[in-house]
């Protein structure tokens, strides 16, 4: 291991209990995206106390801290912050019993996405680095950024003049716990997760008694076929050898079996990696859904809303390079090469707004005996909880030393001395 590393990495042992007791701490209070007003105050706070000049409430809820140490290169590190509407079922001791109010309904919230490691280790890295300034130089901006799951929290920070509240960074960083060993690190260069588009569709029909469909243009039936048709887009649209999905993930019309309503909505996620194949799909999702409603004689279009949009990420292949470089040093047998995932990001509107390079990688978080024995059986589809489960539940560790390890891995092959 690099001997920077190393003198960083001394201080783990200590500090070890701390980080996995603010993992548990933030894993049973977890906050919806722009309301995490208590892991802002826990972030702050334990920077506050390393002595990082800490800024709080950019674009809403997030926080960065910035710890200075001569002359050198500036490393901006992120981690998000935000939970999700998810009713925990791990049964783990330290298990969400969240819940709030949502639009006049209860709804349960949890950490189904790992965010709380990923807060946890970057506070545990900045502990760490405060402590051995001997090993490094230069300007360390760790960012803790809000609302990643609804694609508008990275966007706010930057909106919120973030350019202005830190200094210019050179390079930034991040990582995101996936359903691989605990233990495990990958990088990937050039495309890693998707981009997103997810729509919202109103289907009108004209609603009628449900004993007259006569009377009717059926917003259920159009809903149906919509679906249906939906999934020739990626099937017969798409080279088998090119990534992409459409799913339609919420469908809902009517109040009760003897009334056909007027109107349906869908609720539609895409994923894709490149900008034609992204063009092509939202097409063709379109042509189908307006063909399907006028296939059914209805009297108006259908209504197309982008919930949400987020933007490929696409690490940069030198700044990969350097990572895969100081992982493979730390690691040994326990860095890869990661897989292309569909999941999707937006930390790199971060980077963007100062236009410099960035990369992501991905590090395991589940259990690796049980991760080994579901390899062995070939049930790792069924048996191992991914990401937004409500399962999810990353083990404590390895997963938070690996966390830790890689932001000061990655972090010091451009701020070691
Ligand atoms: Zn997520
Ligand atoms: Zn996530």
């Amino acid at each position: 291991m690099n001997r920077n590393v190393s003198t960083v990495l001394a201080g783990l042992d200590d500090a070890r209990d701390d980080i996995e007791n603010l993992y548990r701490d933030l894993h049973a209070h977890p906050e919806l995206g722009l309301r995490e007003h208590r892991t802002a105050d826990r972030v702050a706070t334990a920077l506050q106390t390393r002595g990082y000049q800490v800024t709080t409430g950019i674009g809403g809820t997030g926080v960065t801290g910035v710890l200075g140490n001569g002359p050198g290169p500036t490393v901006l590190l992120r981690a998000d912050m935000d939970a999700l509407p998810v009713e925990e079922a791990t049964g783990l001791p330290y298990a969400s019993t969240v819940t709030v109010d949502r639009g006049g309904t209860r709804q349960p919230v949890m950490h189904a996405c790992g965010h709380d490691i990923h807060i946890a280790s970057l506070v545990g890295f900045a502990g760490l680095m405060a402590d051995a300034t001997q090993a490094w130089h230069g300007t360390l901006v760790t960012l803790f950024q809000p609302s990643e799951e609804n694609g508008d929290g990275a966007r706010a920070m930057v909106d919120d003049g973030l350019a202005g509240k830190i200094p210019a960074p050179d390079v930034a960083l991040a990582q995101h716990v996936l359903p691989y060993p605990a233990g495990y690190v990958g990088t990937r260069p050039g495309p890693f997760l998707a981009a997103a588009d997810s729509l919202r569709v109103t289907l009108y029909g004209r609603g009628a008694h449900g004993s007259q469909p006569q009377a009717a243009v059926d917003p259920v039936v159009m809903a149906a076929m919509c679906v249906v048709k939906l999934q020739t887009v990626v099937s017969r649209e798409i080279a088998a050898t090119t990534p992409a999905v459409v799913t339609v993930g919420s469908i809902h019309a009517g109040t009760g079996p003897n009334v056909i309503p007027d109107r349906a909505v869908l609720e539609i996620n895409i994923r894709t990696y490149d900008t034609a194949v992204r063009d092509h799909v939202l097409h063709a999702v379109e042509r189908i859904l307006r063909a399907e409603a006028a296939s059914a004689g209805a009297a108006r279009d259908p209504e197309i809303e982008t919930i949400t949009t987020f933007p490929p990420t696409v690490n940069d292949t030198d700044t990969t390079r350097t990572v895969a470089a100081a992982f493979a040093e730390t690691f040994g047998d326990n860095a890869h090469t990661i897989d292309l995932q569909t999941a999707s990001e937006d930390m790199s509107e971060i980077p963007a707004a100062f236009g410099i390079p960035f990369t992501y990688w991905g590090i395991g978080g589940t259990d690796p005996a049980a991760y080994a024995a579901a390899e062995r059986n070939g049930t790792i589809a069924r048996d191992i909880p991914v990401n937004h489960s409500p399962f999810f539940a990353p083990v404590p560790q390895p997963t938070l030393d690996t966390g830790v390890t890689a932001l000061t891995a990655a972090a010091l092959a451009w701020l070691g001395t």
